[in-house]
C-alpha cells in the first residue's frame, strides 16, 4: 500500500460523495498534490444508502444552479471515467393536492425559466399517463421536470474518485484525521495515525463527524444527525423502469424505481434526531434499527397514494443517519475562524443531488479564495455561534428534517428552538401584541396584532393575516410615528490610531470625516463586488462605531479582522450584546424625541447622517439619524441595562404623538418602496454598486483609494450590462416575494430579489436586476415593456431607476 505523502497542496478529509466531488472538481482544474483521506472506506459514512434521487428544482435560483449542474455532470460521467453510475434519466414528478402547493410548484416553474430548466406545469390527466400507479382522485395537478433522474450513489462517488484519480488526486482508505494542525491565524495541515501531511488547504467533508471535527479547532459547524427512512417494496404490480421519480410533498413522501422494487422515502414532519453522544468511531456502512412505529403513518399514507403497496411485500425497511442543519442549507466555504480551512458538510439529505455543483464551486473558491457565484444562503459565515449548541441543535434538526417537502410558506416561522436571542424589551413587546419571527436566534417583532386578534401566523402565498395589520403600521410610520426594536443589529467598535486608515480602505465611501459623522457605505471585494452594506459613525478621533446587519455579524466581522495589516494599531470588537437598538421613525419622530430630551433635535442642530449622544430617561443613548424607511428617523443605540427604562419613557410619551409599534414586516414594505437595497437579497458578493445604483456611496478620489477600486473603474468605463430597477405591478392582486422572472419585451432578463407590497404606492413592489446592453440609456430601458411572471402568468409592470416613493429624499432631509 503506497505511504501517505509528507506534504500536500489539499488535503480534503472524508470520502464520501461530497469529498470525492471535490478531489474530483480540484483534479481537473489543474491542483497537483491533492490528497483525500477517508477513515474507513469510501461511502461508508452516510453516502452509501443514499436512495439515488438527482432531482434540480430547489427554491433558490443559485442552488437550482448547482443542482442542474450536478445532473449534468452525472449525465456523462460514466462515458468520460469507465465506471458506471447508474444515472437514469427518467424524469420526475411532483403532485400538488392543495391550491397553495399548486401555486407553489407552478412559482418555482416560472423561476426555473430563469436559467432554462425545462419544468412543465401538468395536469392529472398527464400525471396518470406518465405515472398510471398513481390515486389521482385528489390531485389539482403538477409539475414534470423531464431531466431529472436518478444514480447510484457509491457507483457515482467511485466515479468521482477515479476521475480525480486520473487527474493526479491521492486517495488514501482507513486512514483516519485525528488532528487538523494550525499556527492559530491557518491551517497547517493534518495528524493521522500513519504521520502529519503538511498542507495549505485542508477541506472538512467529514458528514456527521464534521461538527465535532471542526469544533476540535475552533470552527463551528451547526449539524446533527436525524434518523432517515425508506422502505423498499417488491412485487409491485404495474411497476416500470420507466417511471419517473414522483414526488407527494403533501404526504411527505417520494416514490423512485429501484432495480425491479419501488422505493418509499420519507421527509416527516417531526424526525428523530440520532448520535446524540457523538458517533461511533468504528462506524462503517452501518444502519440504524430504526423505528417502524415512526415510520408506520407514512407507509399508510404511501398505501393510499400507490394503491398496488397495499398487496406488495416490503423487502426492506431501512433507517440510517444523515445530518442536518438549523435552517436545512449546507455549510460550505472557507471557515471564518480558520485561514485556508474549509467545510462541506450537512447536506440535509440531497447530497447526492449537490454534490457536482459543491464540488464546482467549492474548487473554485479554494483555487480563487472567493466563490464564483453568490453562495451566501449556503456560506458557513452565515452560522452564528450559538447554533452549535447540542440542546438547540437536536430541538431543531427534528422540526428541519421535514420542512425539505413542507410547503415553503413564504414567511414562516420555526417552531423548534425559539426564543435563544431576545432583545431587552422583549416581554414587553409581547404585552402589547407583538408576533415575533426568529431571524439568527433573534426575536424580532414581524407584525403586532391588535387587541382582539392573535398574534399567530396562518399561512398562504395569498395576503396572509397580518396584511392589513401591517399595513396600518405602514401607514403610520409614514404619517405619524413608529418604534421599531431593532437590537438585532450587529455591532462593532474599531478603535486606535490606525483605525480610520485600516477602515477606509475597506469602505468604498470616505469614513475620514469629523466625529459625529456617520456614513452609509459598502465594504467590496477586488472584483467591486459587494461583501458587505453597512454604516459607520466616527465616534471620536480613533473610535468608529459599524452597524450592520443580524445575519451577517460573523461575515462582517471575519472580514475587516481580516483585512487589519498585522502592524496596524487598532482592535476591533464585536458589541452586539451590549447595545439594544429603538428605531423612531416618522414625520412626528422629532416632535417626540423633542418631547423627551433636552438635547436639540433640528435639522439645523441635528442634520441627517450625524450622531450625537442624547438623554432619554436615566441613559445616555447614542442617537444616529439615519432611516432605513425612507422617513425623518433616530436610531437610538442604548446600553442593554437602561433598554427598559428608555423604552418605557417614549412609549408613554408617545401617546400624545400617536406612536405606534411597528415590526419587520413593515419595515420592509416601507424599504422596499423607497428601493433601499437589502444586503443578501439586492446586493450581493456578484454585484457592484453601480450595477445596484448605488454610485453615490462611492469616493473613486479619496486619498489612499479602497479595495475594489480599479474594478469599479473599469466597470463604469465600459458601461454596465446589468441595472437594478424598482417595479410596480399594475394589477393590485398578484404578491411578489422573490425569484419571479423579470420580462422585457418578450424576454426574461432577470428575477426580482425582493418585493412586498407599497401600502403608500398602492401596489406590489418589487427589486430586481436587468441585463442591458452597455450604454443603454436610461429613457430606452424604462421605455421598454416590463412584465413580472407570477405563477406562471405575466403581470405588466412599471419600472423606475430611482425610487417611486419620495424620489428626491424630501421627507428625510427636513
Ligand atoms: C436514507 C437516506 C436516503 C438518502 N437519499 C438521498 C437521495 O435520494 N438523494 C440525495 O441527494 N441524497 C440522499 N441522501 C443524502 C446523502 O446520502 C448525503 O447527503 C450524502 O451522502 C452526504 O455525503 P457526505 O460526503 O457529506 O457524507 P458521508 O457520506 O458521511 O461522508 C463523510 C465521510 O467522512 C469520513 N470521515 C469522517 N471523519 C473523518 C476523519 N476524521 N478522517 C477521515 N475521514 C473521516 C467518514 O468516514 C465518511 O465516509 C440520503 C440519505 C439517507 C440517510
Amino acid at each position: 500500500m503506497a505511504e501517505i505523502p509528507k506534504q500536500a497542496n489539499v488535503v480534503i478529509i472524508g470520502g464520501g460523495v461530497i469529498g470525492c466531488s471535490i478531489a474530483y472538481h480540484l483534479a481537473k482544474l489543474g491542483f497537483s498534490d491533492v490528497v483525500l483521506l477517508e477513515r474507513q472506506q469510501l461511502t461508508s459514512g452516510t453516502t452509501w444508502h443514499a436512495a439515488g434521487l438527482v432531482g434540480q428544482l430547489r427554491t433558490s435560483i443559485n442552488m437550482t444552479k448547482l443542482a442542474k449542474y450536478t445532473s449534468e455532470l452525472y449525465r456523462g460521467l460514466e462515458d468520460e471515467t469507465g465506471q458506471a453510475t447508474g444515472y437514469r434519466q427518467c424524469g420526475s414528478i411532483s403532485l400538488a393536492t392543495n391550491n397553495e402547493r399548486f401555486e407553489e410548484l407552478k412559482r418555482n416553474a416560472s423561476m426555473a425559466k430563469v436559467f432554462d430548466l425545462e419544468v412543465n406545469v401538468i395536469d392529472v390527466d398527464e400525471i396518470v399517463e406518465r405515472y398510471p400507479l398513481v390515486k389521482s382522485s385528489d390531485l389539482l395537478g403538477g409539475i414534470h421536470i423531464p431531466s431529472d433522474g436518478y444514480a447510484n450513489a457509491v457507483d457515482i462517488t467511485q466515479a468521482l474518485a477515479k476521475g480525480a484519480r486520473k487527474n493526479g488526486a491521492q486517495i488514501f482508505q482507513n486512514t483516519k484525521v485525528t488532528a487538523i494542525r494550525n499556527d492559530g491565524d491557518k491551517v497547517t495541515g493534518v495528524t493521522t495515525p500513519d504521520g502529519d501531511i503538511d498542507a495549505e488547504y485542508v477541506v472538512i467533508c467529514g458528514g456527521m463527524w464534521s461538527r465535532d471535527l471542526a469544533a476540535s479547532v475552533g470552527i463551528n459547524v451547526p449539524l446533527h444527525a436525524c434518523e432517515h427512512y425508506y422502505a423498499l417494496f417488491e412485487s409491485v404490480e404495474g411497476l416500470d423502469a420507466n417511471l419517473p421519480v414522483l414526488r407527494d410533498y403533501d404526504a411527505c413522501t417520494y416514490y423512485k424505481y429501484d432495480a425491479g422494487k419501488l422505493l418509499v422515502g420519507a421527509f416527516e414532519p417531526s424526525a428523530k434526531p440520532w448520535g446524540m453522544d457523538g458517533i461511533a468511531d468504528d462506524f462503517c456502512f452501518d444502519e440504524i434499527a430504526g423505528d417502524f412505529d415512526h415510520f408506520e403513518p407514512i407507509l399508510h399514507d404511501a398505501m393510499e397514494r400507490i394503491p398496488a403497496l397495499q398487496n406488495a411485500g416490503i423487502q426492506k425497511f431501512f433507517c440510517g443517519p444523515e445530518s442536518f442543519t438549523p435552517d436545512v442549507r449546507y455549510h460550505i466555504g472557507q471557515a471564518p475562524e480558520l485561514r485556508n480551512c474549509y467545510v462541506s458538510a450537512g447536506m440535509n439529505s440531497i447530497g447526492l443531488q449537490s454534490a457536482g455543483g459543491i464540488g464546482k464551486v467549492m474548487s473554485e473558491w479554494i483555487r480563487d479564495g472567493y466563490p464564483s457565484v453568490d453562495l451566501w444562503e449556503v456560506d458557513v459565515r452565515r452560522a452564528m455561534p450559538f447554533q452549535g449548541n447540542r440542546k438547540y441543535l437536536r430541538e431543531r434538526v427534528s422540526e428541519s428534517l421535514g420542512l425539505l417537502y413542507a410547503t415553503h410558506w413564504p414567511f414562516r416561522q420555526y417552531e423548534t428552538s425559539r426564543g435563544v436571542r431576545k432583545s431587552a424589551v422583549h416581554d414587553r413587546l409581547v404585552a402589547v401584541g407583538a408576533c415575533h419571527g426568529e431571524a439568527f436566534g433573534w426575536e424580532r417583532p414581524n407584525w403586532y396584532a391588535p387587541d382582539g386578534v392573535e398574534p399567530k401566523y396562518e399561512y398562504t402565498y395569498g395576503r396572509q393575516n397580518w396584511f392589513e395589520h401591517s399595513a396600518a403600521e405602514h401607514k403610520a410610520v409614514r404619517e405619524s410615528v413608529g418604534l421599531f426594536d431593532q437590537s438585532s443589529f450587529a455591532k462593532f467598535r474599531l478603535e486606535g490610531r490606525d483605525a480610520v486608515t485600516v477602515l477606509n480602505n475597506v469602505c468604498a465611501n470616505d469614513v475620514d470625516q469629523r466625529p459625529g459623522r456617520l456614513i452609509y457605505t459598502q465594504w467590496l471585494n477586488e472584483r467591486g463586488g459587494i461583501e458587505a452594506d453597512l454604516t459607520v459613525t466616527r465616534l471620536s478621533a480613533d473610535t468608529l462605531l459599524i452597524i450592520t446587519a443580524a445575519e451577517t455579524e460573523i461575515r462582517d466581522f471575519a472580514w475587516l479582522k481580516s483585512h487589519i495589516p498585522a502592524d496596524a494599531h487598532c482592535v476591533l470588537t464585536n458589541v452586539t450584546s451590549g447595545l439594544g437598538v429603538i428605531s423612531i421613525m416618522g414625520p412626528r419622530s422629532r416632535e417626540l424625541l423633542q418631547s423627551l430630551t433636552p438635547a436639540d433635535m433640528s435639522h439645523a442642530a441635528f442634520p441627517f447622517a450625524t450622531n450625537q449622544e442624547i438623554e432619554i430617561a436615566y441613559a445616555r443613548v447614542r442617537a444616529s439619524r439615519i432611516t432605513f424607511v425612507g422617513e425623518l428617523g433616530w436610531e437610538l443605540y442604548v446600553p442593554t441595562e437602561f433598554m427598559l427604562g428608555v423604552y418605557d419613557e417614549i412609549v408613554s410619551a408617545g401617546n400624545e404623538f400617536d406612536l405606534v409599534h411597528a415590526g419587520y414586516h413593515a419595515l420592509n414594505s416601507l424599504r422596499i418602496e423607497k428601493g433601499y437595497r437589502h444586503w443578501s437579497h439586492d446586493i450581493t458578493d456578484e454585484d457592484t454598486p453601480l450595477e445596484a445604483g448605488l454610485g453615490f456611496t462611492v469616493k473613486f478620489d479619496k486619498p489612499g483609494g479602497f479595495i475594489g477600486r480599479d474594478a469599479l473603474l473599469q466597470q463604469k468605463e465600459a458601461g454596465l450590462d446589468k441595472r437594478m430597477l424598482q417595479f410596480k405591478l399594475q394589477e393590485p392582486e398578484p404578491l411578489l416575494y422573490h425569484n419571479e422572472p423579470i420580462w422585457r419585451n418578450d424576454e426574461i432578463v432577470g428575477h426580482i430579489t425582493s418585493g412586498a407590497y407599497g401600502h403608500s404606492l398602492g401596489g406590489c413592489i418589487g427589486l430586481g436586476y436587468v441585463h442591458v446592453d452597455k450604454g443603454e440609456k436610461p429613457d430606452e430601458i424604462l421605455g421598454s415593456k416590463f412584465e413580472i411572471e407570477v405563477a406562471g402568468v405575466r403581470v405588466p409592470a412599471d419600472a423606475s431607476l430611482r425610487p417611486m416613493f419620495d424620489p428626491k429624499n424630501e421627507k428625510i432631509r427636513c
